[in-house]
């Protein structure tokens, strides 16, 4: 019989794609071009290869309990040292590292909830006028870029923030009625270009104290995405 489908579903996942010995990244499968991760495997803790190491008879080994999720080097590794790597312990690895991986996902759900709480505190800007209003008065701006995980969004993010700061800094400073309409031109096609990437600005002016205790006006932003 072989491992159900379901069964080899839960230990990949559970095991968060990651080899539960030395703890690397694995993949089930490698796209030949792009991929560089090494293959990982479900290997049987006790094996039913009469000729292994690992072999001890069992009514049945194709069971949750019995596999673990490891990546090339380490499945050759616990057969050729298998003194090092008795069953119990494999098994006891096995459920610290699932353990780990659940409290990584849930601390992960807990930063992306926190930050959708947050974006509810703060307004959506679509135009350099409501930006505008924003930093009337304000004494300094806090900007929170968001982040990003594919190359060309690092690079289109980083462009944006710098740009943005750059233009933002000039409205407040101020200037001739020519000058303002001019730079709320550049901030609104600015938005408009990130709104086309999928992002949004947020911002809100808000109180807080400085160095010498006083409170004073701050405007603060952040980008949000769709996935955020
Ligand atoms: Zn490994």
């Amino acid at each position: 019989m072989a491992l159900p489908s379901l069964t080899r579903q839960l230990l990949w996942e559970r095991s968060g794609y990651k080899c539960v010995l030395c703890q690397k990244d694995v993949a089930r499968s490698i796209h030949v071009f792009s991929g560089s991760r090494s293959f990982g495997a479900l290997c049987q803790i006790i094996s039913e290869d009469r000729e292994s190491p690992r072999y001890e008879w069992l009514k049945e080994y194709d069971y949750y309990d019995n596999y673990i999720l490891l990546c090339s080097d380490c499945s050759s590794e616990i057969v050729e040292n298998w003194e090092r790597h008795p069953s119990a312990r494999l098994k006891t690895l096995r459920g610290v590292h699932e353990a780990e991986i659940r409290t990584a996902i849930a601390e992960e759900k807990r930063q992306k909830q926190e930050k959708e709480e947050r974006l509810r505190t703060l307004q959506r800007i679509t135009s350099g006028e409501q930006l505008h209003e924003i930093i009337k008065n304000v004494m300094d701006f806090e900007f929170e870029p968001c982040e990003v995980s594919l190359p060309e969004e690092t690079d289109f993010i980083s462009n944006f923030s710098q740009d943005f700061l750059y233009f933002v800094k000039r409205l407040h400073f101020g200037g001739g009625m020519g000058w303002i309409e001019m730079l709320l031109t550049i901030i609104n096609s600015k938005i408009a270009e990130l709104e086309k990437q999928n992002f949004q600005l947020y911002g809100k002016q808000k109180q807080v104290k400085n160095e010498d205790g006083k409170i004073v006006n701050v405007a603060c932003f952040v980008i949000g995405t769709n996935l955020t």
